[in-house]
């Protein structure tokens, strides 16, 4: 019956239909997975195009005038992602990060911000709230962000030396007009400002002490992140990866460094801070220290669909549900039943897999990051 629902041109990703328990009495509440972990962080795609063509990312081959993007139509709408959202709430969630492709491509993006900073976790504490954006329209958009509810902003920049970054985003765009960007957002209060920059072994290394020293005493969380083999279309090589021990030994060397602990359990960036007072910078090392043991996230795709893991290739259907009649408590309980059967640990994994050709390793086919989000 459900099948019917879904237009199969929609399908881009094997995806399956969430089992409907028959009594709602479990699992309702508080989750843990398989492996004990618990279910607290979602990351929400609300657009799976981007103005940018990365080509750790969106490589502009693949990518190109011919790529069929999501239809209008088989986007959730900003009711079905607040009705999923609550139903993630009161699962454990307490940190919603609105992603992409580039969220701010999507259209009054206001008024789903104002809709989840109304949500309540079942504390009655207000969730927290951010965007990760490659803050094209961040100068523009800044200030309405801020007053609809958003509390901070991750911007990605993955260098300053303008040629470099513009070779990197592969759409020409200029350095000047991310760093307008992240000052207006430091105007307007989404602050303290996370910056993501990948570090591609040979492409940007030459980047990583120019970005330390401009972000050193501003306030803003400089972190460096491993280039992942996420997707199947980036054309992803060990030898480009520059392991985060060497980034903080380059870092260190310059700018003295000493270790943090974590914020929270399940922070994905491990932290350090310069000795001199100068603030701190973060490396996320998905690739030679994976982190998968405290992982907390679930990612919803532009169009409904579940992802427990950055590296699955099959996600759950959710749209089905909320387009089927379904009653909350019915969804929230096909979701529960969703994150404690989860088993995921890729990063863990990864080096025991099977590779195609000694570097990327073979399987079926990933989901790209511009369609579940970062
Ligand atoms: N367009 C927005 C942006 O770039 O900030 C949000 C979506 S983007 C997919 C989210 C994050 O994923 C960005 O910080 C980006 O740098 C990171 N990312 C994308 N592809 C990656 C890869 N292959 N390895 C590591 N990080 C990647
Ligand atoms: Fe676009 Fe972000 Fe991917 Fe770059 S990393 S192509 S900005 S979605
Ligand atoms: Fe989480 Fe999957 Fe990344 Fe491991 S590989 S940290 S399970 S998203």
């Amino acid at each position: 019956m459900l099948d019917k629902i879904i237009p199969l041109a929609d399908i881009r990703y094997a995806s399956r239909l969430p089992v409907i328990p028959a009594s709602v009495a479990a699992p309702i509440g508080l989750l843990s997975d398989t492996l004990g972990r618990p279910l607290r962080d979602l990351r929400i795609s609300v657009t799976d195009r981007c103005n940018f063509r990365c080509s750790y990312c969106m490589p502009r081959e693949v990518f190109d005038k011919d790529y069929a993007f999501l239809p209008q139509g088989s986007l959730l709408s900003f009711e079905e992602i607040e009705r999923l959202a609550r139903i993630f709430v009161a699962h454990g969630v307490e940190k919603i990060r609105l992603t992409g492709g580039e969220p701010l491509l999507r259209k009054n993006l206001e008024v789903l911000i104002e809709k989840l900073a109304r949500l309540r976790t079942p504390a009655g504490a207000p969730l927290d709230i951010t965007l990760t954006t490659n803050a094209s329209l961040l100068a523009k958009k800044a200030q309405s962000l801020k007053d609809a509810g958003l509390q901070r902003v991750t911007v990605s920049l993955d260098g300053l030396d303008d040629a470099t970054f513009r070779r990197m985003n592969d759409v020409d765009f200029p350095v000047g007009d991310v760093l307008k960007g992240i000052e207006a957002a430091q105007r307007a209060g989404l602050a303290p400002i996370k910056i993501n920059m990948v570090v591609k072994r040979g492409t940007n290394d030459s980047e990583i002490l120019p970005m330390a020293r401009y972000f050193r005493n501003t306030g803003s969380v400089l972190r460096f992140i491993e280039y992942m083999d996420v997707g199947a279309t980036n054309g992803w090589r060990m030898d480009e990866v520059m392991p985060s021990a060497q980034v903080v030994a380059l870092v260190h060397d310059a700018f003295p460094l000493t270790a943090v602990d974590a914020n929270y359990t399940g922070e994905t960036a491990e932290r350090w801070r310069y000795g001199d007072g100068g603030g701190e910078i973060g490396v996320i090392s998905s690739v030679t220290q994976a982190f998968c043991s405290d992982c907390n996230r679930a990612r919803l795709s532009t169009e409904g669909k579940l992802f427990l893991c950055l590296f699955a290739h099959q996600g759950h259907d959710l749209r089905a549900l909320l387009r089927g009649s379904y009653a909350d408590e019915q969804i929230a309980a096909a979701v529960g039943l969703i994150w404690q059967s989860r088993s995921d640990r890729y990063s863990e994994l990864r080096a025991g897999l099977p590779s195609d050709d000694g570097s990327v390793a073979a399987g079926p086919k990933r989901v790209e990051m511009s369609y579940i989000g970062g």
